[in-house]
């Protein structure tokens, strides 16, 4: 446990590229995060084939899935309020890693009885958890230090080993004749643990970020107010089961969030006093909307590319054999955890020369290069073969070109968010980020059902054109999306004022 508590000062006042605290994040976010992917990556499988007896087709099973993920992301924006008011992140992080153990465990006991029960408990747990030690990389730095975004960028890696290393892990297990679902979702507890035994013995670390904003309060009626907090998020509980185990209440759900969240914005916003706090908001309520276009596009992966390389996709890439599927669902993993230090890098390089473009440049690179991908995963249509099999290499290039854009996105969005965000809004904002990635999601769903091919027994070669017609037109969609953001460009920098 580190002993010296340090100021906020000392803290941000950090030599070099990266203070030490953002390698602790960085750990206990890997270990979160191969809960949360290990937990998503047997999801559907695991309830394809567990919960047959439950009359779950593969479609119901993917329904159930989609509905879980926007569930997981809308409740982040939750979290986050409940932070900024209540707990402070450090609580908030602690008290949701608790709950999303116990969710692994309950279904590691009993995966058939208490699965929906579990996945409760995880989708709570991550709300608590997953805006809030976000916003904490944000308070490492200082406002205006140029190294906030090459810091996201290596955080967002540290979130990706965690990704990468819970699919493979937990689907290994999972799928074993020796260890089975029990193990995969035990294995998801244990890293778990891991993770949160890392946080209790590096908070001390942090100084006072991320701690109670009612440090004012009498302890007493504080920890009046956080035992309600506590009380009412498990009191939620049968709630949130009953909206997960009915899609259609699900439905009602995400109809509803999103426009209340918008109007608590816009109430906590106008409640401001100074009107370049307003603006700054308003700009990163732009960035939000901007981002559901972008996962829309993106979250294609869970869905309609999965089909594609299931159906599409030859197994040689380069000079070896392997399963399209592993590409797909693995590469972006992989790309992020090399490339992202190095854009971090190349953005530190750049604001030495001064020549850093700001964030609004680099959303629009996003789009640009979610275009570019889009029009390779189209051009695979050229590569193909009489039997509607086409090249798994020019696939790879295109989840290249996929992560770059991505690269120029999300970790500039999460630190986009802790500069335009005052303070005490801070965890509702990065929330709400997340609450942007539930509807992208969301609408992801809806985009890859109109592409998959009307008749399901469709020949590949007519699959093969359904698809990559859908992925001209999105990759149209993304080049618009980002030309429209650069005609925004002006506006939106003069909302973020001194902001980058
Ligand atoms: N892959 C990133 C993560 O898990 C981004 C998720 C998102 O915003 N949709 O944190």
């Amino acid at each position: 446990m580190s002993a010296i508590r340090p100021t906020l000062e000392e803290i941000q006042n950090f030599e070099g590229k990266y203070p030490k605290q953002l390698w602790y994040l960085f750990f206990v976010e890997m270990w979160e995060r191969f809960c949360f992917y290990g937990m998503r990556g047997v999801l559907t499988i695991f309830m394809a084939d567990q919960l047959l007896g439950l009359a779950l087709s593969d479609k119901d099973a993917n329904l159930k899935y989609g509905a879980i993920q926007a569930f997981v992301y809308a409740f982040t924006f939750i979290g986050g309020i409940f932070a900024d008011k209540i707990l402070g992140f450090k609580k908030s992080l602690f008290f949701g890693g608790l709950i999303m153990i116990l969710g692994n465990l309950i279904i590691a006991f009993s995966p058939q009885a208490l699965f929906y029960v579990g996945i409760t408990l995880t989708i709570i747990g991550t709300g608590f958890f997953k805006p809030n030690i976000s916003s904490m990389v944000g308070e490492l730095y200082k406002e205006g230090d140029p190294r906030r975004d090459a810091g996201f960028g290596l955080f967002y890696s540290g979130i990706n080993a965690g990704a990468f290393l819970g699919g493979i892990v937990c689907v290994y297990l999972g799928k074993s004749e020796d260890f089975g679902w029990s193990y995969a979702f035990l294995a998801a507890a244990a890293v778990m643990v891991i993770g949160l035994i890392t946080f209790v013995y590096t908070k001390n670390a942090l100084g006072p970020i991320g701690d109670s904003p009612l440090l004012e309060n009498e302890p007493s009626k504080r920890k009046t107010k956080e035992i309600a907090v506590y009380v009412g998020a498990l009191l939620s509980i049968p709630l949130v089961f009953l909206m997960i185990k009915n899609t259609d209440y699900t439905d009602y759900f995400m109809y509803s969030i999103g426009p209340l969240a918008l109007l608590y914005f816009l109430y906590e916003t106008f409640k401001e006093n100074s009107e370049a706090a307003r603006k700054k908001l308003i700009a990163a309520l732009v960035f939000i909307l901007f981002s559901v276009v972008f996962w829309a596009f993106f979250e294609q992966s869970g869905g309609s590319l999965s089909l594609f390389a299931k159906y599409n996709l030859s197994d040689k890439l380069l000079f070896f054999n392997i399963d399209p599927n592993m590409v797909n669902n693995s590469s972006n993993s992989l790309f992020v955890i090399i490339f992202s230090p190095i854009i971090g890098l190349l953005w530190l390089g750049l604001a030495k020369r001064k020549i850093e473009p700001n964030t609004v440049i680099k959303f629009g690179i996003g789009f640009l290069f979610l275009a570019a991908a889009f029009y390779v995963f189209y051009s695979t249509r050229f590569f193909a073969g009489p039997d509607g099999k086409t090249s798994l290499n020019v696939f790879t290039v295109s989840y290249l070109i996929i992560t770059l854009a991505e690269l120029c996105l999300s970790p500039i969005g999460l630190s986009i968010m802790t500069k335009l965000s005052p303070k005490r809004l801070s965890g509702m904002m990065m929330g709400m980020w997340f609450l942007a990635s539930a509807y992208g999601q969301y609408v992801a769903g809806l985009l890859g059902a109109g592409m998959s091919s009307p008749d399901e027994n469709a020949s590949a070669a007519d699959k093969l054109i359904a698809f990559t017609d859908g992925y001209y037109q999105l990759a149209i969609y993304a080049l618009i999306a980002g030309i429209v953001l650069v005609a925004l460009s002006p506006l939106v920098r003069k909302l973020m004022q001194e902001v980058k």
